[in-house]
């Protein structure tokens, strides 16, 4: 293995050479069932035909030409996206940090326009948004923060779930937004009771606030509607999008509505890759296939058939603490750190990843066919109970 990469990651022992579906082949010829999806980017399954084909189209035409010009690719999939959100605007750019520093750009100077010399943003406990510093700082994890001390300044944090917590800061008057995952995800897959974010949006009206989710893990149809706060009858203000967007090419994606639509002009804010003609073909690509294979109620409802088999399955185990999820976002939690389970998988030709070390969890693609979802759940619950037992 190379020396020349920067120590960033602990990798596990295996290189992939080629995919298709659900389905990883290593550099050896061994096989293995993928339900991590790239850590939900390639919900359509690896290598897709048509992505495939719409960024080798797109590479023959054209791949940048900056934002000092129209891109068409860019505008069509900005429609895209508001009429599938109800959102007014959107700005393209590579990754999820950088979706969520516009959005806490945006924020800022809401903030600012209204006269607040030092806005702040209530984010949460437990929470992920990135590893830039204004994401890592607004990121509800002491790990991230470790070492990269002085951090960005004006974040309140609150629990999760929570709304009394947040209403207690209705008389802060530098808090101008709210930024928050409507499910955790690197946080160990935690579910808010129904009606949380309606209620924070509630609050959020009461007092001038945005109300900004980080959808970079649950948008694009992972939680089982197009967007994860469809399950609620409440729009955000500001809304950000990345990971499944591409199926794999980077991409980020910020929207706005309304008073957040227009609060960035030009001289503000900008990229130069970000919203490229190939960029915005392969999530055109990834908006059409989703459409024609009607993937999202078949998410919303084999999700839950999944998330009942594994509480079925595992229900004789009292070491398991909870298994919860929605759609295709599904955590196991366990009594005990449990990251040598990804390994021990990875040796039996599946792939899982364990998150906040105790709870394993789960993202497969929506290509995942039924056979394969048999495997998943034989061959993962077997592995608990073997770890379990020793
Ligand atoms: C992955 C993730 C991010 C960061 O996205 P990057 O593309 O890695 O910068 C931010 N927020 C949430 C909820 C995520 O899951």
């Amino acid at each position: 293995m190379s020396d020349h990469l920067m120590t960033t990651y602990a990798r596990l022992p295996v290189t992939f050479e080629k995919g298709a579906g659900a389905i990883l082949q290593d550099t050896n010829g061994k096989s293995y069932l993928d339900a991590v999806s790239g850590i939900a980017v390639c919900s359509l399954g690896h290598a897709h035909p048509a992505v495939a084909e719409a960024i080798c189209e797109q590479s023959h035409q054209l791949i940048h030409t900056s934002n000092l010009y129209n891109v068409a690719n860019q505008q069509k999939l900005s429609d895209r996206l508001t009429e599938l959100s109800g959102m007014d605007r959107a700005f393209f750019c590579n990754s999820g940090a950088e979706a969520n520093e516009t959005a806490l750009k945006i924020a800022k100077k809401f903030g600012h326009q209204k006269g607040i010399d030092n806005p702040a943003v209530i984010v949460m406990e437990n929470s992920f948004h990135g590893r830039t510093m204004a994401t890592l700082s607004a990121t509800g994890n002491a790990k991230v923060h470790e070492g990269f001390t002085p951090l960005v300044e004006g974040f309140v944090r609150v629990p999760y779930d929570n709304v009394e917590a947040v209403k207690q800061h209705s008389d802060n008057a530098n808090i101008v937004a709210i930024l928050v995952e409507p499910v955790q995800g690197e946080g160990g897959v935690h579910v808010p009771k129904a009606g949380y974010l309606t209620e924070l949006k509630a609050i959020c009206e009461q007092n001038d606030w945005l109300l900004m989710l980080d959808e970079i893990q649950t948008g694009i149809g992972r939680t089982g509607k197009w967007f994860a706060f469809q399950h609620e009858s409440v729009t955000p203000d500001v809304l950000t999008l990345a990971k499944a967007l591409g199926n794999g090419v980077p991409i980020g994606c910020c929207l706005a509505k309304g008073k957040a639509a227009d609060v960035l002009v030009p001289g503000n804010h900008g990229t130069t890759f970000g919203g490229n003609p190939l960029a915005c073909a392969a999530g055109l690509a990834v908006l059409n296939i989703m459409e024609m294979h009607n993937y999202i109620p078949h998410v919303a409802k084999k999700g839950q058939t999944l998330l009942e088999r594994f509480r079925e399955e595992l229900k004789d185990q009292s070491s398991v603490i909870e298994i919860r999820g929605k759609g295709y976002m599904i955590g196991i939690q366990l009594d005990r750190p449990c990251g040598e389970l990804v390994t021990k998988a990875l040796e039996n030709g599946l792939l899982i990843n364990v998150t906040r070390g105790d709870t394993v969890r789960l993202l497969p693609p929506f290509v995942m066919d039924t056979e394969q979802k048999e495997q998943l759940i034989t061959q993962l619950t077997q592995l608990i109970r073997e770890f379990l037992a020793t």
